[in-house]
């Protein structure tokens, strides 16, 4: 890799950047120094997942970028821009959406915050699944928790278990939310084809929790695809209500 500013200085990934969100709304506003434990904490973790997901050098965020990182949020936060404090001014658009995601709901952050730290400190990353383009969006929560939710749902035992349990209960295969039969259509080259989505919010998918049926739903293709489009991604309640109107 050149040594450019950006490969000695990598953009920051929406789940760095929830992360050190986390740390700002836990100490309200005022983090601590750059020698802090907190921050140092910070830094180790993300060197940590820096490496685990995008093979980046193991100082790459070094404390003093991360305190900065931290009071960069300050210039969106309603309590300094009111002193008539400004905050720093630079940094990305990343920033802007992250505190717009997650600001208004410090519990979602925090919860989003520990099962990020919890799969990095355990090191169980999934790898990133063939979806990881630009027509499937990432959520909210960050690209790991995103891995996680597509590595539950594509789980072939799990997704097989469902099938199995709704033609028993249903004697056919539907798309829950627009009905479409492959079966139907395809004839026996569509018996037994659907894909599962996982529903249960992506901040609470803390890895090596166990997925029960009734978190999945099925899905066509076409169904699933619009699902995971766009930020942030349609519940199944909201995708009917699409199909409705
Ligand atoms: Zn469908
Ligand atoms: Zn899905």
């Amino acid at each position: 890799m050149p040594d450019t500013l950006e490969a000695r200085n990598p953009t920051w990934s929406r789940d760095e950047l929830i992360l050190t969100l986390d740390l700002y709304f836990r100490f309200k506003g005022n983090p601590p120094g750059k020698t802090s434990k907190d921050i140092v904490e910070l830094s180790e973790l993300l060197n940590k997942m820096g490496a685990l997901i995008s093979d980046r050098k193991a100082d790459f965020r070094n404390p003093n970028g991360v305190y900065m990182k931290v009071m960069n949020f300050r210039r969106f936060d309603p309590t300094y821009i009111s002193q008539g404090k400004k905050g720093l001014q630079r940094g990305g658009k990343l920033e802007e959406d992250v505190w717009r995601d997650f600001a208004a709901d410090p519990h979602k952050l925090s919860e989003t915050a520990n099962a990020i730290r919890l799969i990095v400190n355990k090191g169980e990353i999934p790898e990133a699944s063939e979806e990881e383009d630009e027509e499937f969006a990432e959520a909210e929560e960050g690209r790991i928790l995103t891995r996680i939710h597509r590595s539950r749902e594509r789980s072939r035992k799990l997704v097989e278990n469902k099938k199995a349990s709704v033609v028993k209960a249903n004697g056919h295969l539907k798309c829950e939310a627009c009905s479409f039969d492959f079966e139907v259509t395809y004839g026996e080259r569509g018996k037994s084809f659907i894909e599962a989505h996982h529903v249960k919010p992506v901040h609470t998918l803390a890895a090596g929790e166990k997925t029960k049926l009734e978190d999945l739903v099925l899905l066509c293709s076409n169904c699933h695809r619009i699902v995971h489009t766009q930020r942030p991604w349609l519940t199944v309640e909201e995708l009917r209500q699409l199909i409705k109107d």
